[in-house]
């Protein structure tokens, strides 16, 4: 057998690619463009496959959190995407943490690495954010991302994928990386301790596969669809709550026996959700925030303060969480997969975006594949 790697001259690298770019707000088309040359730590990858995310959606829409030179992304010939997984076809300068053929998959922040965030590990909150002349780049956000064929990232941004893992699942990693992220910031510290996870979204979902795997006990997660709440079962939560059919509070009260847990991580968005969660923690409990409503809320922050709670928000998947995560789907501690649902070429992402956009049929993880293999 050949392998990728014996083959790494066999990588012809055409001159330009098909690339998806945003014109106005919800206007895609699909043009060619040039390949981009990596750069000292960068590597090309051939994008083999993507996940369209709720952020690319917002992006599309209403150009935020994107932004190309600090100005919003429209009609500037930016390509979006940030899920993606592909293979290694062209080093840059100095590059020998992978090789070519090398299967990898991408976190979204190449940190600057000089700023007092990225020091600390904290580099999707880079204060150079967005500022390519000082290093930093994030894929899909401020620099072009993965609808497309190929994309230069930086060796900082990349973490292997099994040989045994299909395309559709290293995909997830990312996915799987926030969620860990949100464990990290509340202290990581969740053997033996309750945890619920509110919302049944793609990170709400994976970050009952991560918590458990973690061994956290209980592991609660509530939502408000039965099909997503039992694909929660299958990725370890001991116990499900629909909330439309029973109150959020009562409910992980009654399966702690008025313990409480020691940690939520919101994953829903929903406008009371730091106001239940604050009555799902006991005192002194941790809530980690990974979404947000759409609009302003009121809080009971006498209640959070009361009973000393504390209160953490993430962006993005920092401090190498993407990597543990890779970790643990490579161990086969959860199964990621079941949360991918659709898969489309890279000639239909804006029906791939209609799905994930109208959740059609159920669609949890859209996937555009390049490729059939
Ligand atoms: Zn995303
Ligand atoms: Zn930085």
């Amino acid at each position: 057998m050949v392998t990728a790697k014996a083959q790494s001259n066999a990588y012809q690298i055409p001159r330009t690619m098909r690339a998806w770019v945003l014109g106005n707000p919800d206007e895609l088309s699909l043009v060619e463009k040039p390949v981009p040359e990596p750069g000292p730590a960068e590597v090309l990858v051939r994008i083999d496959a993507i996940a369209v995310c709720a952020t690319d959606i917002e992006i599309l829409r209403h150009g935020l959190p994107a932004s190309i030179e600090g100005e919003l992304p429209f009609n500037k010939n930016f390509t979006p995407g940030h899920e993606y997984m592909g293979t290694v076809v062209k080093l840059g300068p100095s590059v020998d943490e992978f090789e070519i053929g090398d299967r990898i998959a991408v976190e979204v922040h190449a940190g600057c690495g000089r700023c007092q965030r990225c020091r600390e590990g904290m580099y999707t909150s880079c204060l150079n954010y967005g500022l390519h002349s000082k290093g930093h780049r994030a894929n899909g956000f401020s620099t072009d991302g993965g609808f497309a064929e190929y994309a230069v990232n930086n060796v900082n941004t990349m973490v292997h994928v099994p040989d045994d893992m299909p395309d559709e699942e290293a995909t997830l990693i990312v996915t799987a990386g926030t969620a860990m992220y949100g464990l990290d910031v509340m202290g990581g510290i969740i053997a033996g301790e309750g945890i619920v996870v509110t919302g049944t979204g793609p990170i709400g979902l994976m970050g009952v596969g991560v918590a458990k795997a973690l061994g956290a006990d209980p592991v609660i997660l509530t939502g408000t669809r039965d099909r997503r709440l039992e694909m929660g079962r299958r990725l370890g939560a001991d116990a499900v709550v629909n909330v439309n059919n029973e109150d959020a509070v009562a409910a992980v009260q009654r399966i702690t026996r008025g313990k409480g847990v020691q940690y939520v991580l919101e994953c829903s968005g929903a406008p009371n959700a730091l106001n239940e969660a604050a009555r799902m923690v006991n005192r002194g409990g941790r809530i980690c925030l990974a979404a947000f409503p759409a609009a302003p809320v009121p809080v009971d922050l006498a209640y959070i303060v009361r009973n000393n709670i504390y209160v953490f928000g993430i962006r993005g998947e920092g401090k190498s969480a993407t990597h543990r995560a890779a970790a643990l789907m490579a161990q086969r501690r959860f199964d990621a997969k079941m949360i991918h649902t659709h898969t489309f070429p890279l000639g239909e992402v804006p029906t791939a975006i209609r799905y994930a956009r109208e959740r059609i049929d159920d669609a949890i993880k859209v996937v555009v594949k390049m490729r059939d293999n």
